[in-house]
């Protein structure tokens, strides 16, 4: 990239964080290191490096914030996705590559029986929400404080800033503005491994379409194996759909997900990030009886029936690079285990290297992530982890592996790809090391 190019894209981005700046005005969809002052602005990444435009090298620890697990641009995803472009980037019809992905989708998860696309997480747990309600002709939801399910109405409510009311109790409060009170009222929030939790569901079964569930919540990756068995009996009990949204833990846990992870089959399941390869991607996925409301043609308007389809879903693109990565993860799992070491492996030598030098500092991981906490706290659920707070210290952390020559991602999660290779771990744990330093 030529200097003078460099400099535009830096003042362009810079200026987007600052409405107030006159003329013509954009808003960059993330929170770039360009927050920073040291500037950082990427161009390009491969295998689990990153490159920004000055031609600096990084190593990557977001992985596209989860959806790269098998680094940047895999030779087997590119050429998937290049061939679908060169047959046409979008058909209008049903293609291909989506028949021939929603079948490896539905061998590849167990118990699945049908697959419909979306093109985010975010549209997979608002149609899979509207589907339960036509199932059960019942409209509130329940979700759990702390839990991410995207950005519609029903999803932004006690979320990332949790910690609203008693903890046997939370309060569902809207995390942003633009959420109506009519999703606040329709959404009951609860909290993970605390067993009130079924007491409220039973309370209010008549009213209650659903539960949706992180089954292992990113920002608190803990062990909920028995509240989740648990969760799935009160809900088969009391007769409401519990919906899996496995957006981050899908082909991630295990190949199976968190069904396999967790051995728990949940009525309904989202799907997003892992699967798209890199291009935009959802998908909602359960068995038989639960599509009956869905009609795809748009044409059986009324009350009966849920309507959830998409100009790009489905896209060849996305669902040719999707053929790509579930394959390869198929075909090689050990992969699996190969993350989940390398993620053991960091955690272990940084929390060594803070409690030598007195630095509160702990980690929780799952196969491929782990997130720093900042305190030395007992954590049992999603509450405890505090995470406004931490993600403030993060941040900071942020700023100062960048120096380091390790990128972050922005959300307080850090991603291990297949990709990174032990090498790498030594370099993201000297990186680390070297900022616990200079934050003391
Ligand atoms: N659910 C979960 C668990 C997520 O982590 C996310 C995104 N981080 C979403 C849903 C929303 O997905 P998207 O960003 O693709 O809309």
């Amino acid at each position: 990239m030529r200097k003078k190019d460099a400099l535009y894209l830096k003042e362009k981005i810079k200026s987007s964080y600052n409405l107030a700046e006159t003329g013509k005005q954009f808003l960059i969809a993330h929170y770039t290191a360009g927050i920073f002052n040291d500037f950082v602005f990427f161009d390009h990444g491969k295998g689990s490096k990153m490159y920004d435009i000055d031609g600096n090298e990084y190593i990557d620890c977001a992985g596209g914030i989860g959806p790269l697990i098998l680094g940047h641009s895999h030779e087997a995803v590119v050429n998937a996705a290049t061939e679908a472009i060169e047959k046409g980037c979008l058909h209008g019809l049903g293609n291909e590559y989506e028949v021939r992905f929603a079948e490896l989708l539905v061998e590849s998860i167990p118990q699945a029986e049908v697959v419909t696309f979306t093109n985010s997480g975010t549209e997979a747990t608002m149609h899979a929400i509207k589907l339960a309600r036509a199932y059960t002709g019942k409209e509130k939801i329940a979700k759990f404080e702390g839990h991410y399910h995207g950005t519609h109405e029903f999803a932004q409510i006690s979320g990332r800033t949790a910690k609203y009311g008693p903890v046997e109790r939370p309060e569902s409060v809207a995390d942003y503005a633009g959420i109506p009170e009519y999703a606040v009222d329709g959404t009951i929030t609860l909290s993970m491994n605390q067993k009130e939790s079924f007491d409220i569901i039973r309370q209010y079964k008549d009213e209650l379409a659903a539960v949706i569930v992180e089954p292992l919540p990113m920002y608190a990756p803990l062990d909920y194996k028995v509240f989740l068995k648990g969760l799935r009996e009160v809900t088969e009990e009391c007769g409401v759909l519990l919906i899996f949204d496995e957006v981050v833990t899908g082909f991630r846990l295990a190949f199976g997900g968190a069904r396999e992870y967790f051995n728990i089959i949940p009525d309904l399941a989202t799907y997003g990030k892992i699967i798209g390869g890199g291009f935009p991607a959802g998908a909602i996925v359960g068995t038989k009886k639960f599509f009956k409301p869905a009609y795809f043609d748009g044409f059986n308007i009324g009350r009966k029936s849920v309507f959830f389809t998409g100009t790009f879903s489905g896209n060849p693109v996305t669902c040719a690079a999707g053929i790509a990565v579930i394959e390869y993860l198929r075909d090689h799992k050990y992969l699996y285990e190969q993350m989940n070491q390398n993620v053991l492996y960091i955690c272990n030598q940084i929390e060594a290297h803070a409690n030598e030098i007195g630095y509160p500092l702990q980690t929780k991981s799952a196969c491929s992530l782990f997130v720093p906490y900042f305190f030395k706290e007992e954590i049992n659920k999603p509450r405890d982890t505090n995470w406004t707070n931490n993600i403030g210290q993060y941040d900071t952390l942020r700023k100062h592996m960048l120096k380091h020559g390790v990128s972050l991602s922005d959300i307080g999660v850090v991603f291990v790809t297949a990709a990174h290779s032990r090498e790498d771990c030594d370099s993201i744990v000297k990186a680390f090391n070297q900022s616990i330093d200079e934050m003391y």
